[in-house]
This record gives structure tokens, C-alpha cells and sequence, in this order.
């Protein structure tokens, strides 16, 4: 499952996850372990040379279970620090370094081995996994993911819908612009607006795919 930051990805993929007894991978959490390290350890992030010589550096290791997935860094649990703006305002950067990808491919191959899982992210239909028997390419309106994602960060006074609407329009463009991956719909993608849609819906149209 593929789409833009607010679309309701992972949640929705979650939700088939459970509702189809699968296992979950959040690819975007993967990126943002690597961001969050190369943060604490000073490197300049929109330095591509400086990510890239120690991209090889961070140990990832993700939990793929839907009803509590784990990610941690050298060992460390960093779920609650990688959803911080500093690291959300930083991930586009890492994440358009090709090393970083190809390490994270590999990785993320490894997870999906033969299969039963639910794997979200930007390029999981046209790079990591091109043969998934199901592909869903996720939106919303630019309105509705930008007031999703000032809901999650409500806890921090910084983060405004006007604020969030910004910094998610920035991220989205680096995301969709740059060379690596870019984010786009892959062949073969069944696209779902979540716009109008409840979580619910959202699930029960995905599960309906998988069922076919
Ligand atoms: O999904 P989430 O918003 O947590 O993803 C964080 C960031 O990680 C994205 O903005 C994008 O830069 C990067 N990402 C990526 N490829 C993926 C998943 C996420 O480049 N498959």
C-alpha cells in the first residue's frame, strides 16, 4: 500500500493486516530509524555525501506484528522519537539517498520473504515488491491529510493544521520529486480516495481486493 503522508496508509494497512490475520510492515517508520539516527549522531542531513557514508552504519530491526509493531535502532526502541517533526522534517532528505534505499530494499525484502504480509510505504508497488498480488495506492485530499496528521501531532504546540498543511506539502513534493523512487501510483495499482471515505470503508474495500 502505497500513498502520500495522511492518506490513511497505515492505519488502513494495519486494519487489512488484522481483518486478513497478516503480518505489517511500516516501510516509512524504517526511513524515519535512519533519520532519527543520523540526527543523533550529527550527521548533516541534507549533506547526501555525509548520509551516505554512514548509511551502512544503523542497525534497523522492525516487528511485523499489526497489533504491535516494534522498531528499533542499534537495539533501541524508537517509536516514540521518530514520529517527532524534527525527524519528520528531516526523513525526505535521508530517504532520497540511494544508499539508504537500497539498504532499506534489502531489508524490507528480507521481512516480506514469501509473502502474507501488508507492507506500506512510497515505492513498495513499484520497487520492493513490483509482483504483490494486491496493490493499493492510497489518497485524500490535501485538506484531509494535512488535519489527519495535525490530529496525531496535537501534543505539539507547534504543530498548527496551517504548519502541518505546510510541512506535509514540502515533504510530499520531495517525496514525489526526487530521483530515487519517487512517489507515484505503480502499474497495476487500484487507487482508493480515503477522503470521504471512514477507516472502516477503507479496510473493508482493501480486503475486498485481496479476497478477488
Ligand atoms: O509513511 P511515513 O510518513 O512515516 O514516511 C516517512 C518518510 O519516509 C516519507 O516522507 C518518505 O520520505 C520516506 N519513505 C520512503 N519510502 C517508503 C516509505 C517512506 O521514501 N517506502
Amino acid at each position: 500500500m502505497d500513498g502520500p503522508s495522511g492518506s490513511g496508509k497505515s492505519s488502513a494497512s494495519k486494519g487489512v493486516a488484522r481483518a486478513l490475520g497478516l503480518r505489517y510492515l511500516d516501510t516509512g517508520a524504517m526511513y524515519r530509524a535512519v533519520t532519527w539516527w543520523m540526527l543523533e549522531k550529527g550527521v548533516p542531513v541534507e549533506d547526501a555525501a555525509a548520509v551516505e557514508a554512514r548509511a551502512a552504519e544503523p542497525v534497523i530491526a522492525s516487528g511485523t506484528d499489526p497489533d504491535a509493531p516494534t522498531i528499533t535502532v542499534d537495539g533501541t526502541d524508537v517509536s516514540a522519537p521518530i514520529r517527532t517533526r524534527a525527524v519528520t522534517n528531516a526523513v525526505s532528505a535521508v530517504s532520497s539517498v540511494p544508499a539508504v534505499r537500497a539498504r532499506m530494499v534489502g531489508l524490507q525484502r528480507e521481512i516480506i520473504g514469501s509473502g502474507g504480509i501488508v507492507v506500506e510505504g512510497r515505492d513498495i508497488g513499484t520497487v520492493v515488491a513490483p509482483d504483490a498480488p494486491v496493490k493499493v495506492y492510497l489518497t485524500a485530499s490535501e485538506e484531509a491529510r494535512a488535519a489527519r496528521r495535525a490530529k496525531d501531532l496535537a501534543a505539539d504546540p507547534g504543530a498548527s493544521v496551517t504548519v502541518t498543511r505546510a510541512e506535509q506539502a514540502r515533504r510530499d513534493r520531495l517525496d514525489s520529486t526526487r530521483k530515487a523512487s519517487p512517489l507515484t501510483r505503480a502499474g497495476g495499482a487500484h487507487e482508493i480516495d480515503s477522503t470521504e471515505l471512514s477507516l472502516a470503508e477503507v479496510i473493508e474495500a482493501v480486503v475486498r481486493l485481496a479476497k478477488e
